[in-house]
């Protein structure tokens, strides 16, 4: 579960004081674990979009993960690039080399093969790749790699090594939900030489952001325990209303700005718990047929998975229809994040047990 949830972390939350030097203690932590240089940032997005600026040039088309979030995107148009989706296997909501050689070859390809240049490895929910085909692949086609930790902070390859050691570099969310959650934050660790030198973040969030951080754990515990009449998803409908929460996929990308300082000391004390909370995936699976059916079952049980990792093959819905995803490419993906459920790392495991019994009543088989 992350921390930020429970009772005692709201508050611990709240009245963190952080210093200057909880910065410096992060980045030198995450330089040692993932050797390289690190720079802490606003939020993944952020994060993310500064990697590929200093490995790629624009024009540069780099593989994504057909099945992901928002942030992803918006980090690869902020740093010019053009994206490739590669479909995903329902094993491991991941591409593979099958996927990968598919999607290069595929129609949304608009440029010429000599600009794909990059790849970036998700690790969905934390199901890592395999790690050694895909580096293979990488170095067939002359692609650098970029690892997105957002998932999978922790987790290990099937060979032993850590996700974030293998890649040129590992861009980290610090974001509600996240393996390591500080409600926002995140960093990069740029561990291959660069080829553009990108100017750290230098001015604090603003202080909006800072108190939204501050009191979101608070707001979301609030709501979580209003299950009465449903009034607690009424309260958080008015708190996005007024802006006193930010829904996840809004927060801006920007790459002048840092973590409050905080958070860099509430993340440093989560990485160092990482290896008793790594090993799990941060949200289990499965598929369900009659989703909505399932959800509203859900609520009515008092559990709300509306944030599901993901119901479009770019979450969320109000951002997918923009963005034209080539579904003829990824069919894949268009069938799971139709059936995919999965569940929120707020909720106590042993606490979920009544959900589970509802979910496995609508399991989806595919039919052959
Ligand atoms: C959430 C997320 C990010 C970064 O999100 P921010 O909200 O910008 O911190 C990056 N990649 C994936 C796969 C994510 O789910």
């Amino acid at each position: 579960m992350a921390a930020t949830y429970r009772g005692r972390d709201v508050f611990r939350h709240l009245f963190a004081v952080g210093r200057k030097k909880h910065c410096g203690k992060l980045c030198a932590y995450l330089k040692e674990r993932y050797e390289g240089d690190a720079i802490l940032c606003k939020n993944g997005r952020s994060a993310l979009a500064i990697a590929l600026k200093s490995y790629f040039e624009p024009g540069d088309a780099v593989i994504v993960n057909g099945f992901t979030c928002y942030a992803v995107y918006e980090a690869v148009q902020a740093a010019g690039l053009v994206p490739i989706f590669a479909d995903i296997t329902k094993e491991d909501l991941n591409f593979d080399i099958n996927t990968l050689d598919a999607a290069i070859k595929s129609r949304q390809v608009k440029v010429s093969q000599d600009k794909i240049k990059g790849i970036i490895i998700q690790n969905s929910l934390g199901n890592p790749v395999s790690v050694v085909s895909i580096e293979q692949f990488a170095e067939k086609h002359g692609l650098t790699i970029i690892e997105d930790l957002a998932h999978c902070a922790g987790v290990k390859y099937p060979d032993g090594r850590e996700c974030g050691t293998v890649g040129a570099a590992a861009a980290f969310s610090f974001g509600k939900d996240k393996v390591i959650d500080t409600i926002s934050g995140g960093a990069v660790v740029l561990r291959a030489p660069v080829k553009h030198r990108i100017k750290a973040p230098s001015k604090l969030p603003k202080f909006s952001d800072h108190l939204r951080a501050r009191f979101y754990p608070l707001f979301g515990w609030t709501c979580r325990k209003l299950t009465f009449l449903h009034l607690g998803g009424v309260l958080m409908k008015i708190l996005v209303a007024i802006h006193f929460v930010e829904k996840s996929a809004d927060n801006r990308l920007d790459l002048k700005r840092k973590i409050s300082k905080f958070e860099a000391k509430l993340a440093l004390k989560q990485f160092k718990n990482l290896r008793k909370s790594g090993e799990l995936p941060i949200r289990e699976f499965c598929f369900v047929k009659e989703r909505d059916t399932v959800l509203k079952k859900l609520a009515k049980a008092g559990f709300y998975f509306d944030g599901l990792w993901y119901k479009q093959p770019v979450s969320p819905e109000r951002y997918y229809k923009k963005l034209g995803f080539p579904e003829h490419d990824c069919p894949t993906a268009v069938s799971v994040a139709e059936h995919v459920i999965n569940f929120p790392n707020y909720y106590r495991r042993s606490d979920l047990m009544p959900a589970i019994d509802i979910v496995r009543e609508y399991l989806w088989e595919e039919e052959k």
